[in-house]
């Protein structure tokens, strides 16, 4: 029997994740996105990072941020041990310090292991230019991920097909063709020419996913500006990543060279792609507030304004949009039998696509929640209605 056929619609983290869940459990999987090549939307982020939240109470978002981040550093090594992911290219289990400037107690910790968050050590804080007396915690498990290649990573899954410059407009329920079991979904374009036909979608369109499904996922966009440069001062900056308030990333390998990268703004409500002065301004801030020994070595770049050509010494720009839900968490689950939703990654979709995919294909396969039940909850969509 041919594998049974299902539609993801939306390449970026989530709907490729969600393909690749789908297709190691038996699917063909075709995956559509407007655009001609897959992460085109938020998911071109030029690189991202993924750490743990730490709570008082380690509540809700602290376990799920570590579920997530598990999840995620599993398919990381998976893909690299396959050959579609470099380590040290494409993502780097580089570790993280958060400097939590708007603390002052230490947060909850989980139990001690070797992968557990736990205090930094005073030569941490010192290669980061920080005070011993800095409130800082070190992620084992944070790492920096390209997101546009861990993407094609997952879309290169055998199953896995993707048609680009495809814009779905309207999901259209049909009665299934005699023997076949379940009523299916028609994806149409515009004039309602239909473009694919199957008895599973995924509807993995970040903002376009509210529209596609009638208004029954609530979405709010939140813009936001990364500054990035390359690098003439490597060695003046810490040589991992550091969280707090915002992030600065400081050994890229990206395709113009060795870079760093901080961000990021946040607009809530706004979806222009506009490059802003004033979110450069504002990233810099963050970076004075979470390392001040590092803003001194980049404020240089920052005054010299924003370019688009070759070489270090000014800063660029990347910007995008979020699609969040009204609490922040991701939505996952079933709108109606055959159609389900993976949307709503917010600030996460680094530590969230893969845990999300997972649940999503175990609920659709009838298996075991791969998190615990309260966990699973806080993700799925029924919260919303
Ligand atoms: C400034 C900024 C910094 C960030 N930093 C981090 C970070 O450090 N760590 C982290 O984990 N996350 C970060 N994020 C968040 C991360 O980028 C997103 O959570 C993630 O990329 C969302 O993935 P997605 O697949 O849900 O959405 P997208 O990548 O936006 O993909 C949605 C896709 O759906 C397609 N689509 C939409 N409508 C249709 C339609 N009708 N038919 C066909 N296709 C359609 C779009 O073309 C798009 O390709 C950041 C985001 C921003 C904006």
């Amino acid at each position: 029997m041919p594998a049974p056929l299902a539609l993801v619609i939306g390449a970026g983290l989530a709907g490729a994740a969600a393909a690749s869940a789908l297709a190691r459990q038996g699917w063909q999987v075709q995956v559509l996105d407007t655009a001609p090549a897959p992460a085109a939307g938020a998911s071109s982020l030029p690189a991202g990072l993924m750490a743990p939240h730490l709570s008082a109470d380690d509540g809700l978002l602290s376990r799920l941020t570590r579920a997530g981040l598990q999840a995620t550093r599993t398919e990381l090594e998976r893909l690299s041990a396959q050959g579609r992911l470099r380590p040290g290219e494409d993502w780097l289990a580089s570790g993280a310090l958060e400097h939590r400037i708007r603390h002052t107690r230490p947060p909850a910790l989980p139990e001690p292991s070797a992968d557990a968050s736990r205090p930094a050590l005073a030569g941490e804080l010192a290669k980061a230019g920080l005070p011993a007396d800095a409130l800082g915690i070190w992620h084992p498990q944070a790492a920096w991920v390209r997101p546009g290649a861990l993407v094609r990573a997952w879309l290169a899954e055998q199953g896995v097909r993707f048609k680009g410059a495809t814009r779905v407009e309207r999901l259209v329920r049909v009665e299934p063709d005699s023997g076949e079991a379940g009523p299916g979904w028609q994806a149409q374009d515009d004039s309602g020419g239909v473009v694919a036909q199957a008895s599973l979608v995924v509807v993995a369109a970040a903002l376009g996913s509210a529209e596609l499904t009638q208004g029954k996922l609530r979405l709010q966009p939140v813009r936001g500006q990364v500054t990035w440069g390359l690098h003439d001062a490597a060695d003046a900056l810490p040589p991992f990543p550091v969280n707090g308030s915002g992030h600065l990333l400081t050994r890229l390998p990206l395709d113009e060279g060795l870079a760093w990268l901080s961000g990021s703004s946040y607009g809530h409500g706004e979806r222009d792609t506009e490059i802003r002065q004033e979110d450069h301004a504002a990233n810099l801030a963050r970076i004075r507030a979470l390392l001040p020994t590092a803003a001194e070595t980049l404020a240089p770049a920052f005054a010299s304004g924003t370019r688009t050509g070759e070489g270090a010494g000014s800063v660029r720009a990347w910007t995008g949009v979020r699609c969040a839900s009204t609490d922040r968490r991701p939505l996952v689950g079933m709108l109606a039998p055959g159609l389900w939703a993976l949307t709503a990654m917010g600030s996460r979709g680094l530590t969230f696509s893969a845990l999300c995919a997972a649940l999503l294909a175990a609920r659709v396969g009838g298996q075991a929640q791969p998190l615990p039940a309260d966990l699973a909850a806080a993700l799925d969509l029924a919260r919303q209605r």
